[in-house]
């Protein structure tokens, strides 16, 4: 289906507003968004939210007025390109979270992390299915799993790379309401992508990962996605100096990421947002930033399985 941006455009109406954390100056204008929940191939329309939105002020770089996220800011996708002789290739696309008591984080909507990677996850899936040129897996399609039967799955598979859908929580959370009766966590700023790999083990295997995560963050940059520049992450993770939103996983040795290094097929972790910022939040719940994020996967699995084979893209 084409991308048809400005189709959910909503009506702009006074809210009633019930915001217990903080808020900034300059901050007036009333936003209702229709938000689009994909649950497989069904399309459920949900009226998720209505936020009201505010300008930017100098202190808050991270959020342009214009820029990703503002509701009004189009992402652009592209379509992924394919050099000669790509033939075609397994992905497994691990939606985080969702193994025992793993629920992960819980958004500025009251979301549970794992709910929203299994539907970012599946999207991506069915995008990278619909090139032709690859073959995909979602890690817990048909219930919780946990991360080494992941690995061991995508290894038994012969998976030539995984790719492990997450949401991030960034800055001191206050709390808002977005429905009446609900109140769920929120922090504005720390918006954007990060993308996580792991440099322990042979140089290939680093070299492979490192590959994946800068052709990821090359890929959302371009399609209009911001970088996350790290500043809440302090020492777990190290950013790596070649790319905006690319991160080296630096946690104590026992509490490193476990499905970045023992997957032996260079594998990601895709933050895709800050699940505590509302305005961010309630982008990544629409179609149109879920297919952008997609078709982002889609050419950089392209591109840096291609260079991996000394295969040219023809961009
Ligand atoms: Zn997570």
């Amino acid at each position: 289906m084409a991308f048809e941006p400005g189709r959910k455009r909503g009506a702009r109406a006074r809210l009633p507003w019930n915001f217990s954390g903080y808020r900034r100056p300059g901050y007036h204008d009333a936003v209702t968004r229709r938000a689009w929940l994909g649950v497989g191939s069904i399309a459920t329309a949900v009226a998720i939210a209505m936020l009201l939105l505010r300008g930017t002020t100098s202190d808050a770089p991270a959020v342009a007025a214009t820029g990703w996220p503002s509701p009004s800011f189009q992402l652009h996708p592209k379509a992924p390109v394919f050099p000669d002789g790509f033939g075609m290739r397994r992905v497994y696309v691990d939606a985080g979270h969702g193994a025992e008591g793993n629920t992960g984080n819980l958004s500025a909507f009251c979301e549970d992390e794992q709910d929203f990677t299994l539907r970012a996850a599946i999207r991506l899936a069915s995008r990278l299915e619909s090139t032709g040129r690859f073959e995909a897996r979602v890690s817990r399609k048909d219930g919780a799993a946990s991360y080494p039967e992941r690995v061991r799955a995508a290894q038994e598979w012969g998976a030539d790379a995984f790719v492990s859908v997450h949401s991030d929580v960034r800055g001191n959370a206050g709390v808002w309401s977005p429905r009446k009766g609900q109140t769920c966590p929120m922090a504005d700023s720390g918006v954007g992508f990060a993308v996580l790999y792991s440099d322990e083990g042979s140089p290939e295997l680093v070299e492979g990962r490192g590959r994946l995560a800068r052709h990821v963050a090359v890929e959302l940059a371009s399609a209009g996605f911001v970088a996350y520049g790290g500043s809440e992450y302090g020492q777990v993770y190290a950013a790596a100096q070649d790319r905006d939103g690319v991160f080296v996983d630096r946690h104590a040795m026992d509490k490193r990421i476990f499905v970045l290094r023992r997957t032996s097929m260079p594998a990601v972790i895709l933050e895709t947002h800050n699940a505590l910022h509302a305005v961010e939040a309630l982008r990544w719940t629409e179609d149109e930033t879920l297919e952008a994020m997609s078709a982002a996967i889609a050419s950089a699995l392209a591109s840096a399985l291609a260079e991996a084979r000394g295969l040219s893209a023809q961009r």
